[in-house]
């Protein structure tokens, strides 16, 4: 049987570039670096206007929380530092780049002098860090921090190569053309947290690569290739440790808590790339599609490459675009326009022609059919959400766990009186979070006013 999860939507999966192998882009003329391209505090540069920097530097890096630095993608001369708007839409500060295509290579990208045997989990953690690694599926979140979260308490290192996206075929690509870095990944990070075996999470739309790896591993126990069923959003991470394990993960608890550890398999090859050869992530794969694209291609692209760049190198557009996604049509970010660098988190860039859209209603009102509470995986229901948060009641939003939704899209997709549900749940929870920084600065702010006078006390009872 095969597994899957309860819940989810079936769209059309259009991986129109499936059999695309990916094709080394040239490094641009010149990179933009935005300081932040992962979950947690922006980067400070560490580099000034002038400045000349080699690739697989670092030019930015977290003064302390969560994050990790961003490197120089290319060789070459720091032409400014100025704010942009990002990818996300959110103004951030940017280093520009000016190639001088000499390639030179950083001489902290080195590979580790250790041996395979005396590597720890620490080790691997402080390599991971450093190399900038974040999750290369879109979550961005840094890939150090997951790893430390598992330290000691997983029995389960999952890889994850849903692919669940529509159109989005990077990963599938990777594990055709280069198993060998997953592959190699995994068995440094079954060494380091002490296990035996690690699974790999497949849709079974992937039957090439279902094969090779397969293939790979003959012979071998310390892989089990687990096959899902084509569905979305397979690849959220709830929904893969369902289907492997049965355990249910509730909202607002972490994989390490059911005893998983979820890495996507571009991530996992970045970490091997790290530990064996000290690269940092300077490149990724990128997915370039839609009904706009002359050429859709699947390209290994210099982090910070403008997305225009892609789509020129892909022969350009040949219909006026409606729609740029920077990631997958169900999650990705919606682009104003075409000048947004590559960042680590960027799967795809797809370009779709007003053709593409099947949306039409200008006034949507909810018929109350249900659909969207069928199909929502986290088992919410987004129409009730919807309402509370079109009446601004956000106290019942919390109340029916507005924040455990994970803006999947399942129940706009489906929907038949076009109610933007996704958009309306993000809207509303993102006042929530800013409410709870509020409530917390707050808190701070009178913990510190509190803090002197009990040191006045302290200094007096002394
Ligand atoms: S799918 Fe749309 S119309 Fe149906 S209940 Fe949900 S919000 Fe209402
Ligand atoms: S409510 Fe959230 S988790 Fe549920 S289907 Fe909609 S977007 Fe996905």
């Amino acid at each position: 049987m095969k597994l899957s999860f309860k819940g989810g939507i079936h769209p059309p999966q259009s991986k129109n570039t499936a059999n695309c192998a990916v094709e080394k882009m040239p490094p641009p003329k010149k990179v933009f670096i935005p300081l932040s391209q992962h979950i947690g505090g922006a980067c400070v540069p560490l580099v000034k206007k002038g400045d000349i920097v080699d690739k697989g530097q670092i030019i930015g890096n977290v003064e302390g929380g969560l994050g990790c630095p961003v490197h120089a993608s290319v060789s070459g001369v720091v032409e400014s530092i100025e704010v942009k708007t990002s990818a996300s839409g959110v103004k951030i500060g940017q280093i520009v780049i000016e190639n001088d295509f000499e390639e030179r290579l950083s001489v902290d990208v080195k590979p580790i002098e250790k041996s395979f045997e005396s590597l720890t989990l620490d080790d691997v953690i402080e390599i991971t860090k450093n190399a900038g690694i974040v999750g290369l599926g879109g979550a961005t979140f840094p890939a150090h921090a997951k790893l430390a979260s598992g330290a000691g308490k997983i029995d389960h290192l999952i890889i994850n190569c849903a692919e669940c996206e529509p159109y989005i075929t990077v990963n599938h690509r990777l594990l055709l053309e280069q198993p060998e870095r997953v592959l190699r990944g995994l068995k440094i990070l079954l060494k380091v947290f002490g296990l035996t075996k690690g699974y790999i999470a497949i849709e079974d739309n992937k039957k090439d690569a279902i094969k090779k790896l397969k293939e790979k591993t003959t012979g071998t126990d310390f892989v089990d290739v687990c096959i899902m069923k084509t569905k979305y959003p397979q690849g959220d991470e709830r929904q893969i440790i369902y289907a492997l394990t049965g355990k249910e993960l509730t909202s607002g608890h972490l994989p390490f808590e059911v005893g998983c550890l979820i890495l996507n398999a571009e991530t996992v090859a970045a970490i091997y790339d790290a530990v064996v050869y000290g690269m940092p992530l300077i490149e990724r794969f990128v997915t370039v599609d839609g009904d706009c694209v002359k050429e859709p291609k699947n390209l290994s692209v210099r982090i910070g490459t403008p997305i225009n760049e892609l789509i020129e190198y892909c022969g350009g557009l040949t219909k006026d675009p409606y729609k740029i996604i920077c990631g997958g049509p169900m999650m990705g970010v919606a682009q104003w326009k075409m000048y947004a660098p590559t960042v680590k988190g960027t799967s795809a860039v797809l370009v779709f022609s007003n053709q593409n859209r099947t949306r039409q209603s200008d006034a949507p009102s909810c018929i109350h059919c249900g659909r969207c509470v069928g199909h929502c995986p986290m088992r919410l229901m987004p129409n009730y959400l919807v309402a509370f948060a079109n009446a601004g009641e956000l106290d019942k939003c919390k109340e029916f766990d507005i924040l455990g939704c994970v803006e999947c899209g399942c129940c706009s997709y489906d929907c038949p009186a076009d109610v933007p549900i996704v958009q309306t749940i993000r809207a509303a929870k993102g006042k929530i979070l800013e409410q709870m920084r509020a409530q917390k600065a707050a808190l701070n702010k009178s913990a510190v006013a509190a803090k002197p006078e009990k040191e006045d006390k302290g200094g007096k009872e002394s």
